[in-house]
C-alpha cells in the first residue's frame, strides 16, 4: 500500500496529470440556452471520451468575445491514424444546436470510424454562441447594420476574384476565425482533408438542403446519400427551385458557392497566407448540411443529423479511396 510521499504516490500523480493533459479541461457552471439542447459541458464531455480511444484533444483557442465572462475552449480532436482524413465540423452558428448534439449522440460511431481511418472532429466551433444562442461572436442574429463575425469566416485566406494573389480581406474578422482557419491549414500535412462535413441549420427555411462545395458539385454521391438520409428521417427537402440566397437547388443539393465560409476554405485549392499563395486543403468532397430549424422540433433535427453521421461512419469504414 502506498503511503504519503511514497514512489507509488508519485507514479499515480504522474499518471493522473498525463490523463488530465490528454483531455480538454471542461469549464463548469456555464449556463446554456434552454431550448432542449445539451448543456455545453456535456458536449465537451462527450467528445472528450474520444481521448480514451487514443484520440488527441487540443484547444485551438479560448473564445471570450465581448459580453462573455468565462472563456470557453474551441476544441479539436484527431483520431490516432494520420493520412487522408474525414473532417467533421459543427457549431459554427450558435443558434443551430443540432450539429453539436448529433455529434454527441453519434460519438461511438465516430469513434469506430476513427479507429479505422483518419478523422478530425471540430465539434463546437462557436461554444459561446452555442451557450447563449448567438449566431455570431458579436451579434445574436443576422443584421443588415452590423457585420456579424462568424468563427468560420475565411475571407482573409481565400483569394480575391479581382486579384488571386490577394485575400478578400486584409485580416481575420475575429481571433477565433484566425485561430480556427490557421489550425485547419496547419493540420493539412498530417490530416489532409478528402471529405469535409459541416453541420448547420437554418431557422428561416421549411425544407432542408445540402451544399456540395467539392469537385463533383451537385452530382456528388455523398451529397445524394446525405439528402436520402435526411428524407428517410422525415426532414422535408427542397427538391428544386432556389435557396433564399438565390442559389439553384437540384434534388436537394446546391453546387459550389463563393461565400468566404470555412467550407469554401476546405474545398479551396489555393489560399493566400501572409501575402503568399499556398496550396489549400482542396478536399474533394465538401458538404454543408442545412436542416430546417423552424419547421421541426430540435430532437428530430438531432436524430436526422445523428443518423447521417452514423451512416457515413459505417459506410466510410468499409469503403476505400476517396470515400
Ligand atoms: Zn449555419
Amino acid at each position: 500500500m502506498a503511503g504519503i510521499g511514497s514512489p507509488c504516490d508519485d507514479a499515480d500523480m504522474v499518471l493522473a496529470s498525463a490523463l488530465l493533459a490528454a483531455a480538454v479541461a471542461i469549464p463548469s457552471g456555464i449556463a446554456t440556452h434552454a431550448d432542449g439542447r445539451a448543456p455545453v459541458e456535456s458536449i465537451y464531455r462527450a467528445v472528450n471520451s474520444l481521448v480514451d480511444r487514443g484520440w488527441t484533444a487540443e484547444v485551438i483557442a479560448q473564445s471570450a468575445p465581448a459580453g462573455t465572462t468565462t472563456p470557453l475552449p474551441i476544441v479539436a480532436l484527431r483520431s490516432p491514424k494520420t493520412g487522408p482524413a474525414v473532417w467533421i465540423l459543427a457549431g459554427i452558428h450558435g443558434e443551430e444546436p443540432a450539429g453539436p448534439n448529433a455529434i454527441a449522440t453519434a460519438i461511438e460511431d465516430i469513434a469506430r470510424l476513427g479507429a479505422e481511418r483518419p478523422v478530425v472532429l471540430l465539434p463546437l466551433l462557436n461554444p459561446q454562441g452555442y451557450a447563449r444562442n448567438w449566431r455570431y461572436l458579436n451579434v445574436p442574429v443576422y443584421s443588415e447594420e452590423i457585420d456579424g463575425q462568424s468563427v468560420g469566416d475565411s475571407s482573409h485566406l481565400l483569394p480575391s476574384t479581382d486579384d488571386p494573389a490577394r485575400p478578400r480581406a486584409p485580416s481575420a474578422s475575429s481571433p477565433e476565425a484566425a485561430a480556427i482557419t490557421a489550425w485547419i491549414l496547419a493540420r493539412q500535412a498530417e490530416y489532409p482533408a478528402v471529405i469535409s462535413l459541416d453541420l448547420h441549420e437554418d431557422n428561416l427555411i421549411d425544407e432542408g438542403y445540402v451544399y456540395s462545395q467539392g469537385v463533383h458539385g451537385a452530382t456528388e454521391e455523398l451529397a445524394i446519400t446525405a439528402v436520402g438520409v435526411l428524407r428517410d428521417n422525415k426532414v422535408p427537402i427542397k427538391q428544386d427551385g432556389k435557396t433564399r440566397f438565390g442559389e439553384p437547388v437540384e434534388r436537394g443539393i446546391i453546387g459550389p458557392v463563393s461565400d468566404s465560409s470555412i467550407d469554401e476554405l476546405m474545398s479551396a485549392r489555393q489560399v493566400v497566407v501572409d501575402g503568399a499563395i499556398r496550396a489549400g486543403p482542396g478536399a474533394e468532397t465538401v458538404l454543408v448540411l442545412e436542416t430546417p430549424a423552424a419547421a421541426l422540433p430540435l430532437a428530430q433535427r438531432v436524430a436526422a443529423q445523428a443518423a447521417l453521421l452514423q451512416l457515413l461512419s459505417k459506410n466510410l469504414i468499409t469503403t476505400t479511396g476517396g470515400y
